[in-house]
């Protein structure tokens, strides 16, 4: 059952008993990530005076690492959230108009869209852009939060650097546990491969790349129920063959521990207008940032299943506050 209909903002309950401030703009941007400040900074130069809606999340992802290291024009490095905050004081520079505030519904129906927000605004804009990320999934030990930072990571092609010549773990099965298993092969000294079942879900060809290199051991039918260290991850429990008569404790020692069982795409609240694969990513047209909606643009890890990093979801946030710019002036 799809839970997420299509809403009538002038009807929902909330803005029938509360005082409604409605707002038209030309442009609105829906997160605060490296895609939706870059989106802010392309479309305030561009003169369509955004407003931003930070969501919870002001800064996105990046706020919650420690070093970027791979972010061009940081020689050195930088935390992730000065990072953030440099991409938000630039967009400020322009005039961006960044607010705090979580969109909670849409209406897409007509030329003009409708985003209400939890602060009982709705904002009418002539173009959307959504910005809204993806949420790695992990596997709720309590461990990954104690470790998060300290030895446990969702992303082996922003972290894997810091583990050269360790060991670590890869928890996954799929294609993206294949491929970061794989990478992560080329700079650590072992990689074990935590798969739940006997079989790899990942396609042949990345079976293949995983089967080949010697460094990567599978531990099939294993599921991790712990992780211990004293100052960071220092290894791992697993539980092997759980549920059968053969079930056994296992202990692993690793020093970095990668979760690599799919992403959650911020898109609940679009689906019931906006076209979106089996997982949540939203559809765009190849090489632009445009969507089955017209003026609705999709940027960043909300319409990235493949690469995720910050660099691409600041390119494709310029991108879509230049798509955004053609058809505001195609409008006129
Ligand atoms: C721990 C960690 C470390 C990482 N390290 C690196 C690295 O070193 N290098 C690198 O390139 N990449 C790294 N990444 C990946 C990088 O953070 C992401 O690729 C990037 O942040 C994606 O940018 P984005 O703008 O698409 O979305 P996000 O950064 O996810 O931002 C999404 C924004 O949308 C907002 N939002 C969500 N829902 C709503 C809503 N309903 N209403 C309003 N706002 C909403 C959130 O509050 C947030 O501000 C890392 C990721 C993680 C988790």
């Amino acid at each position: 059952m799809d839970i997420f209909k299509r809403v009538d903002l002038d009807k929902s309950p909330a803005n029938q008993t509360n005082n409604v401030k409605t707002e038209r703009i030309k442009c609105l941007i829906i997160g605060s990530g490296p895609a939706g400040y870059t989106a802010a900074i392309y479309a305030s130069r561009a003169n369509l005076n955004p407003v931003l809606y930070t969501g919870l999340q002001m800064g996105g992802q990046l706020t919650t690492t420690t070093e970027v290291e791979n972010y061009p024009g940081y020689p050195n490095g930088i935390t992730g959230p000065a990072m953030m905050d440099d991409f938000k004081k630039q967009a400020e520079r322009f005039g961006a108009d960044i607010r705090f505030g979580i969109a909670t519904a849409v209406d897409f129906s007509d030329k003009i869209h409708r985003v209400s927000f939890d602060n009982n605004t709705v904002i009418e804009a002539e173009a959307v852009i959504i910005a809204t990320g993806a949420t790695a999934k992990y596997l709720g030990l309590e461990s990954e939060t104690r470790y998060a930072g300290m030895g446990v990571s969702a992303c082996a092609t922003c972290d894997g650097f810091f583990y050269r010549g360790k060991d670590v773990a890869v928890v996954g099965g799929g294609d993206t546990a294949a491929e970061e298993a794989t990478y992560l092969a080329g700079l650590c000294r072992k990689v074990y491969l935590i798969v739940r079942r006997d079989t790899l879900r990942a396609c042949k060809a990345m079976q293949n790349r995983v089967f080949k290199s010697e460094n990567i051991e599978i531990l099939w039918e294993h599921q991790t129920i712990d992780l211990f260290g004293e100052n960071g991850v220092e290894g791992a429990t697993l539980i092997k063959r759980k549920g059968t008569p053969e079930e056994e404790i296992v202990k692993i020692k690793i020093d970095g521990f990668f979760l690599a069982i799919g992403h959650t795409p911020n898109s609940e609240i679009f689906k019931p207008y906006i076209e979106t694969d089996k997982v949540g990513y939203i559809k765009t047209i190849p090489g632009t940032s445009k969507t089955n909606i017209r003026g609705v643009f999709a940027a960043g890890d909300v319409q990235d299943p493949h690469y995720r990093q910050a660099v691409t979801a600041a390119g494709s946030g310029c991108i879509a506050a230049i798509d955004a710019e053609r058809y505001l002036s195609e409008l006129k």
